[in-house]
């Protein structure tokens, strides 16, 4: 196996280039999710991202790779705003993922960037953590550019997550470049933005050009395990078809478009924002008789509930006019139902 490695940042972990994200195995049975996380092992993937609030995602890891624990990386992440919640969740993780050690310990998404001092107290707990030898390095993800930013210019933080991809703007590219000269590990959430990019390979190609990007695909299926296995030997590379495919991709999708991240959720009104704000992009990019059922046709009509309470939009992380999205999608919706 001639695979391609990824270096993260200071930590000087070295890894496959496919990275396994945890999310999506949530939605499979146990038995099928130890399939699935035993193949990507067996084939060479070594770096498991999770999180606290991806429901039994850690305890799938945990019954999955026990025994070969001393042999890969997990990183997962914690929600807390409290010290005390912060130690209940990392003694949850390490309880559930069967091990005494996570490798990298993240905020996850928090809307300020924790330092020591700013008296919360969750800094000072990451170093505790890792003196006491239950994390090996600290991490954040984020959403929002300019907490990522702080995070990797204070220098407190060995790994940054955070979502790239061929869609990316050039601010997010400088982002990446940030943490190459500072040493952070850059780990990449979203590089198919969110089911919008169909192309693993494009996706592959584009983000292996910069060498300090580890993406973690989410896998939920082994037919799409496969196809980054596939890459173990043959790596995508940046060819003339992938290039014609990535541009016409960006000119499609350029702009204001839900990413479908779903920071803006739950709606009072019970409106799914994270499909339906970009649902024009999804019925015509992915096969569109699943988006025409009559439970997509109700969760749509729901857009006609807004209230426009405006608590979406002050979430979003894009900066988008969320409701006002939401009603474009609406009457394209309509249009193309007809
Ligand atoms: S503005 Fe509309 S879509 Fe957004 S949270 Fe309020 S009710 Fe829901
Ligand atoms: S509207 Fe914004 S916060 Fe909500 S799912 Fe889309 S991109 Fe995410």
């Amino acid at each position: 196996m001639k695979m391609e490695t990824v270096r993260l940042g200071r930590t000087n972990i070295v890894v496959n280039r496919n990275g396994f994200g945890a999310l999506p195995v949530q939605r499979v049975n146990m038995e099928e999710a130890k399939v699935i996380l035993k193949k990507a092992y067996d084939n060479g993937i070594t770096f498991f991202d999770s999180a606290r609030a991806y429901s039994d995602s850690e305890e799938k890891i945990g019954e999955a790779l026990s025994e070969v624990r001393q042999k890969i990386y997990i990183s997962t992440k914690t929600m807390a705003t409290t010290v005390t919640d912060f130690w209940k969740d990392l003694e949850t993780s390490l309880s559930l993922l069967k091990t005494d050690y996570i490798d990298i310990y993240q905020f996850h998404n928090p809307s300020f960037c924790p330092k020591p001092g700013d008296g919360s107290g969750l800094y000072e707990a990451m170093l505790e953590a890792k003196k006491q030898g239950k994390i090996r390095y600290i991490g954040l993800t984020n959403h929002r550019l300019h907490v990522a930013r702080e995070a990797v210019e204070c220098g407190l933080y060995d790994t940054l997550q955070f979502p790239f991809s061929y869609l990316a703007s050039k601010k997010e590219e400088e982002l990446v470049d940030l943490c190459k000269e500072k040493d952070v590990g850059f780990i990449c959430m979203k590089a198919l933005s969110g089911g919008l990019i169909d192309r693993s390979d494009a996706a592959y190609a584009y983000l292996a050009q910069f060498d300090n990007t580890l993406p973690i695909w989410g896998i939920q299926k082994e037919s799409e395990l496969d196809e980054f296995i596939e890459y173990n030997d043959n790596p995508p590379i940046m060819s003339e078809e992938i290039k014609a495919i990535i541009a016409h991709d960006q000119k499609e999708l350029s702009g204001e478009f839900c990413r479908g991240c779903g920071y803006c959720m739950p709606c009072p009104m019970g409106i799914e924002i994270n499909q339906c704000a970009r649902m024009s992009l999804m019925l015509r990019r992915a096969p569109s008789a699943g988006w025409l059922s009559e439970h997509w046709q109700e969760e749509m009509k729901k857009i006609e509930n807004c209230i426009n309470c405006g608590k979406c939009m002050s979430h979003c992380p894009y900066g988008l006019n969320t409701p006002e999205l939401l009603k474009k999608n609406y009457e394209d919706y309509k249009t193309f139902f007809k």
